[in-house]
């Protein structure tokens, strides 16, 4: 499944060939995803003006210029690509070379976004063997009103997400950190690599109840500064580097993601911890039924 990062990194790697592009043609070639298209699909967004393409935690955001939004989600195994368009009235140029691919088998490819930018025409192309993805279109003033966007905490990219407001949240719980961080509703979109990942940096133990990083009087200890600071890095750091492709995610050159070689104690059980001076083995224990790695001797 991706995670926020490669989302991000989809994003980035669409809005140059879709952001300012008409949509000439919607093609489907199915009824439904995971869910039904949305009733009408093509006719109501045939013609239309992609103004910018957004993200909310793993939810793509297509904005419309009429104030509909196309919700898109990658599931478990959907990826874009973009193509020149095949009539040659666009040129080979597919404007960035694009990540995250990993079927072009065309039987799965479910949608096509026919594109129209000033003089070039190219495809984008929603392929996703599992079907798992799916598309909604809402109106964007009632955005906030969608379910799933209804709960979700602030994003792990921005300044919203504060010391202050993880202590609000930790607060008196004895929930283990790592459950807690990977609770939707305290941070969007942050899944378990980073938050892995983000407490190994920090020298925390998934195991300690967020609670124990909050004072009594309901302020950030130093290790929550600390940790809020691990949080975003790591997310900054995955963005940075294209987005992971974690085992069968392969780039469009087909190396595996960089994050498959960089992971610190992800999927790390038995390697040496990468703490310098530690000497401590990476471990693997599953929490509310899912695997956390970390290093016992360093996160405390
Ligand atoms: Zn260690």
């Amino acid at each position: 499944m991706p995670e926020l990062p490669e989302v991000e990194t989809v994003r980035r790697g669409l809005a140059p060939a879709m952001e300012g592009a008409s949509i000439r043609k919607l093609h489907l070639a199915r009824p439904d995803l995971r869910f039904p298209f949305p009733e009408d699909f093509a006719a109501l967004i045939e013609g239309k003006t992609i103004i910018s393409l957004g993200r909310r935690a793993k939810y793509l955001l297509i904005e419309l210029e009429d104030g509909l939004t196309i919700i898109a989600h990658l599931g478990m195994s959907g990826s874009f690509r973009i193509e020149a368009a095949a009539d040659g009235a666009g040129n080979n140029n597919a404007p960035g070379a694009f990540h995250y691919a990993r079927s072009k088998d065309g039987k799965h490819d479910h949608v096509v976004f026919h594109l129209d930018k000033g003089e070039e025409r190219v495809s984008v192309i929603y392929n996703d063997p599992r079907r798992f993805g799916f598309m909604h279109l809402v109106e964007r003033n009632k955005l906030d009103l969608y379910p799933a966007f209804a709960e979700l905490g602030p994003e792990p990219t921005g300044n919203a997400l504060s010391a202050d407001y993880l202590a609000s949240r930790f607060q008196g719980k004895s929930q283990p950190l790592k459950s807690t961080l990977l609770d939707q509703k305290v941070i969007a979109g942050l899944g378990n690599i980073y938050v892995c990942e983000a407490l190994w940096r920090a020298h925390l133990s998934p195991l300690r109840a967020a609670g124990t990083l909050v004072t009594k009087t309901g302020e950030p200890t130093p290790q929550l500064i600390d940790l809020t600071e691990k949080i975003r890095a790591v997310i900054a750091d995955a963005i940075a580097a294209g987005g992971s492709s974690l085992r069968d995610h392969i780039q469009t050159d087909g190396t595996l993601g960089y994050f498959q070689h960089s992971f610190s104690v992800y999927d790390q059980e038995g390697q040496p911890c990468r703490t310098p001076g530690c000497g401590g083995t990476v471990e693997r224990v599953v929490q509310a039924g899912r695997s956390t790695f970390y290093c016992a001797a360093c996160q405390t």
